[in-house]
């Protein structure tokens, strides 16, 4: 299997699939689709049925009919296609074999490496072959190690028919990394019963909790007065920006933060004396919490609006996703079914609240329930980012072993 995979594993990354935020199409760009009508050939070629790129989303679905004789749930497995916002032109995936434990030179010319000082979890990778960047570029692997992982799954089942699995759905799907592919999903026609996304981190990681997440876009409205003349008339649009930015709690920030700990992050903010544009992101794992956030802020821009002469603060407040967790913790039964895979292949797990979002958390609320496995990745979106084989193969079993002890229940 190791061979396929990592030839799979350097052809996928080699291609450009970066998403764009400020792009309106679907996907976001267009090698997007000409990476996912490759991909469908691809499992077409390798014995996978009902085939398809929808053309709507950018999802390309597929099926492993079952080879059980009697019914068991329906599996789904989820990755993404695109790559995070890092350069991804000319990507050259730089295989080294046997590593040797020392420092990693990625770039000769431009001097670059991966040492062990700043990187000390390489102790981890020695014996085995690590896949690098060659430091001009990101690798990739969020989320192409998930995505190889699964399709040589797929071809490990059809090229071993004893293998006992049920009915088993795999999708690939555009923008998971500016937040937007999950919104399109068509969970009514994927079928499933459940589903994993493959693109998580290290070896063991798993995730079934994630954060709830709202977005706070502020426009604040100065009047601009030449300063010779502004006594009592000029409002200075950045100095309120700066002023609400300090009213917040300065100890819920990310830099102070961890665990189920949430907190409000000023994302962006540009402006003049006239007008300032400011975004913030509100992030809790507890749903109450997560409200009582989103009214303090607003609340927030309430108060220093009645300060004013006419409200100059203008609030547009969304939800993103929620915590998957809130739906999954119904039933159980298929983190237990994953981490019960992971102990049979001597996979140490790793459960862990995520301090972000998944495909998963916009899924899961759209009714398919989707907890997040390992791909084997570090150091994801730069150039440091790197891959092992030994674990990328880990995830594959990991999908492997999940279909057969669903396959047995
Ligand atoms: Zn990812």
């Amino acid at each position: 299997m190791n061979e396929r995979l990592l030839e799979r594993f350097v052809k996928y990354a080699k291609v450009n699939t970066r998403s764009d935020m400020n792009s309106q199409t679907v996907p976001t760009t267009y090698s997007q689709v000409e990476f996912a009508l490759k991909l469908a050939e691809e499992l077409k070629e390798i014995g996978l049925e009902e085939v398809e790129y929808n053309e709507s989303n950018g999802f390309v679905t597929a099926t492993l009919p079952s080879n059980l004789q009697h019914k068991v749930p329906t599996i789904g497995f989820i990755a993404h296609i695109d790559t995070a916002d890092f350069n991804a032109e000319n990507i050259q995936p730089q295989v080294h074999t046997n590593y040797d434990g020392k420092d990693i030179l990625l770039n000769e010319k431009l001097g670059i490496v991966i040492s062990t000082t700043e990187f000390p979890q390489l102790a981890n990778y020695v014996g085995k072959t690590v896949i690098t960047t060659d430091g001009t570029t990101l690798l990739g692997a969020d989320d192409k190690a998930g995505m190889a992982s699964i399709v040589t799954a797929m071809e490990e089942f059809i090229q071993h028919p004893e293998l006992p699995h049920g009915k088993i759905r795999v999708a690939f799907g555009p923008d998971e990394e500016i937040g937007r592919g999950a919104l399109l999903f068509d969970v009514d026609h994927f079928q499933a019963d459940f589903a994993y996304t493959l693109d998580s981190g290290v070896v063991g990681k798993f995730e079934y909790e994630t954060f709830n997440a709202a977005q706070a876009e502020l426009t604040i409205k100065g009047t601009s007065v030449h300063p010779g003349t502004a006594k009592d008339s000029m409002v200075n649009a950045l100095l309120v920006a700066a002023q609400f930015a300090t009213a917040l709690p300065q100890e819920e920030v990310p830099e102070k933060t961890e665990g189920y700990q949430g907190f409000y992050m000023l994302s962006s903010q540009v402006g003049t004396i006239d007008e300032v544009k400011a975004t913030y992101i509100i992030r809790d794992h507890d749903k109450e919490t997560f409200e009582n956030r989103k009214q303090y802020f607003a609340a927030l821009v309430d108060q220093f609006n009645k300060t004013f002469d006419q409200p100059r603060i203008g609030l547009k407040l969304y939800d993103q996703y929620y915590n998957m967790r809130d739906i999954i913790e119904n039933d159980l039964s298929i983190v237990e079914l994953a981490l019960d895979a992971y102990k049979s292949l001597g996979i140490e797990p790793d459960v862990k609240a995520f301090r972000g979002g998944t495909d998963g958390s916009i899924i899961t609320y759209k009714g398919l329930p989707t907890p997040n496995i390992f791909t084997g990745a570090e150091n994801l979106h730069g150039k440091y980012e790197f891959v092992s084989l030994e674990g990328m193969e880990q995830a594959a079993q990991v999908v492997i072993e999940i279909a057969r002890m669903n396959a047995e229940k």
